[in-house]
């Protein structure tokens, strides 16, 4: 998506242990008109599959989550993190370590917002080691849900996450792969 490409060239920032830092437009202040053709790409990738329900993960992908769902007509359930085992009976649970925060996370979704009658597609922001995808796809598992794809904005090439996931047989489509940065030279590369 050449856009998103310009943005990420334009306004991304590369900080050391290969993050990217696009807060100018995604993870912090938010481009809503941007977002909308975000949305708007995900439609055109995903719009055969039946979705009925998109699921992402607290907290970054809330918003493309929900700009997207405006395209799907459906609902956005995002799985909460909570660092507690206080967690009630009635939820799917599964355990994601966090690429940016060092942490490991419980994460969870409640049983009522997720079942066997739902085509789900995931949103996320960035896809690096694939942590947070895995964790996802095992709620949609837990379901009996019916996983329709995984819809990734930025896809970290040069980490391992995307073959992992493509090796699932996963339909994953991420709107930009970077295949090299240098934070040095503040290059990037793209796939
Ligand atoms: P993974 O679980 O695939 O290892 O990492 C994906 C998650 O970590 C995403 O939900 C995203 O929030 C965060 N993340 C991973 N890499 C980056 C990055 O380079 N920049 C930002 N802003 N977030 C990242």
């Amino acid at each position: 998506m050449q856009l998103l490409k310009d943005k990420i060239t334009n306004q991304g920032k590369i900080f050391p242990g290969n993050i990217l830092k696009v807060d100018s437009f995604l993870n912090h202040q938010i481009d809503v008109d941007f977002l909308c053709e975000i949305g708007k790409e995900f439609k055109n990738r995903f719009h055969n599959c039946g979705v009925n329900k998109i699921l992402t993960i607290e907290a970054s992908g809330i918003g493309i989550a929900c700009i997207t769902a405006q395209f799907f007509h459906c609902p956005v359930v995002f799985a909460k993190k909570t660092k507690t085992k206080n967690i009630s009976s009635n939820v799917y649970t599964t355990q994601v370590a966090s690429f940016t925060h060092g942490v490991t996370y419980d994460v969870m979704v409640s049983t009522e917002f997720l079942n066997e009658n739902d085509t789900v597609l995931i949103i996320d922001d960035f896809l690096a080691k694939g942590q947070a995808l895995i964790g996802l796809i095992d709620l949609v598992n837990q379901s009996k849900a019916r996983l329709a794809g995984c819809g990734i904005v930025i896809e970290k090439g040069f980490q391992d996450g995307g073959k992992t996931i493509r090796d699932m047989n996963v339909n994953l489509q991420s709107l930009a792969i970077i295949n090299a940065m240098d934070a040095c030279k503040g290059t990037i590369e793209f796939g």
